[in-house]
């Protein structure tokens, strides 16, 4: 076809997956380039919401070797505190315990985003604002797409990091979606505090869901401020979004309970309904899924988009193994290899979260004996809460 650019890999969604896979591959000398349906101006905007993701030490130890500061981003985590707000249960997690400086950060997403974006920008990969790709044709040796303004694509491999309704995933791969839902909502905002947070990410298992107030930067006038994801059941997150924010607070208060003193003041709420999902597969000739178009997990853990990073960090690997031996990186044999390696892990995470959701999120009295169960034997156990910090820390 006439008038294409060719590109070795194309990335549609440059969210903070796509476009860490796109930065990735570009510093190993790929020609990439990444289309993304927000204008220019939505994503270089402050987010009034603040939104924010715990970027576990794996994660931001990858993110660093890419050029992208994480530590100057975001906040530390330096322990994890989860208790259950029916029983006695309660769990401290260290980052001491496993050796470790951090647990990870609390990094705003727009933050890493922009920050990624400007890391691209920098180096000269083309990253198309406001476009939206349709699939062509598929040639034996190359993908082609076209935008909405009639422009051509070709490409060797396409990457979609669309995020959890990516419409190429449907168009490309007839694959099943797995979807559980969890008839929660997850209300976020960030939350002013009378004491600081010190570093710790703060959990408590209530029955209607797990609310979160994780570390986050002080406030202009130096108050100390935590992000916070508070997952309730749909009925009850629809009353504490109608609220005012007084009102609002007060039920966080009682819900929370006096750990960081008052809480005194809340940022823009916004709501996300919450759902497992799980593509059967990954990859067909010269296209592959990563981040939330694969797999999506309840936030409790703080895992999705560290799993996304995963993908791009397994992905990048398999394309630079198959380069060096002048293998044709698009060919579906090859991406069967990625399949095969990230399947089982997100596969397990997905479910895992779903069943820690359910374990936590609910008034039965064997489900309680079990937590607490649980929760005693990591508290007093150096080894088991070693375990629990590597698997919450790891790339
Ligand atoms: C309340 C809440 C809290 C969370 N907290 C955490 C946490 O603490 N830690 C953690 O690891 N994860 C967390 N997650 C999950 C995390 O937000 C997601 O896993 C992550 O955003 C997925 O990144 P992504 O780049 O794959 O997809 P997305 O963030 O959805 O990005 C997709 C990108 O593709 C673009 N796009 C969409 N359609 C198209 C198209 N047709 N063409 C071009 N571009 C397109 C979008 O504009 C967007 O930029 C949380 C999720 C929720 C709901």
């Amino acid at each position: 076809m006439s008038g294409s650019s060719h590109f070795d890999v194309l990335v549609s969604g440059a969210g903070m997956v796509g476009a860490t896979l796109g930065l990735a591959l570009a510093l190993d000398g790929l020609q990439v380039a990444l289309a993304e349906s927000r204008s220019q101006e939505q994503c270089h905007a402050k987010d009034p919401h603040e939104r924010c993701s715990l970027i576990n030490t794996g994660a931001s130890q990858f993110l660093a070797s890419l050029g992208i500061p994480v530590s100057g981003l975001g906040t530390p985590v330096e322990r994890m505190r989860v208790w259950d707000a029916e029983h006695a249960g309660s769990i401290q997690l260290d980052a001491a315990d496993a050796d470790v400086q951090h647990l990870g950060y609390i990094i705003e997403n727009r933050q890493l985003e922009q920050a990624l974006h400007q890391k691209l920008q920098e180096m000269g990969v083309p990253l198309f604002y406001s476009t939206r790709l349709e699939h062509q044709h598929a040639g034996p040796h190359s993908r082609v797409l076209m935008d909405s303004r009639g422009a051509f694509y070709r490409t060797t491999l396409l990457a979609i990091a669309e995020g959890r309704q990516s419409r190429l995933r449907r168009t490309l791969l007839q694959a099943s979606v797995f979807g559980e839902d969890y008839r929660q909502e997850a209300i976020t905002a960030t939350i002013s505090t009378e004491r600081p947070h010190g570093g710790t990410a703060y959990q408590r298992f209530l029955p209607s869901g797990p609310l979160a107030l994780l570390p986050f930067t002080d406030g202009v006038d130096g108050e100390p401020r935590t992000s916070m994801v508070w997952s309730a059941q749909k009925p009850l997150a629809k009353k504490l979004m109608a609220l005012e924010n007084p009102a609002f607070l007060e039920h966080l208060q009682q819900a929370f309970g006096p750990q960081l003193g008052r809480l005194s003041q809340t940022g823009v709420r916004s709501s996300h309904p919450l759902s497992a999902m799980h593509v059967n597969r990954y990859v067909d000739n010269r296209v592959v899924l990563l981040g939330d178009s694969a797999h999506g997990v309840h936030p409790l853990a703080g895992l999705g988009v560290n799993l996304g990073f995963r993908d791009a960090a397994a992905l990048r690997q398999i394309i630079s193994d198959a380069r060096s031996t002048h293998q044709d990186w698009g060919n579906l044999n090859i991406l069967e290899t990625y399949q095969r390696q990230r399947r089982p892990d997100n596969l397990i995470t997905v479910f895992a979260c779903g069943a820690l959701n359910h374990l936590f999120s609910n008034r039965s009295r064997t489900l309680a004996g079990l937590r607490d169960l649980g929760m005693l034997g990591t508290a007093m156990t150096p080894r088991l809460r070693r375990f629990f910090i590597q698997q919450a820390i790891v790339l």
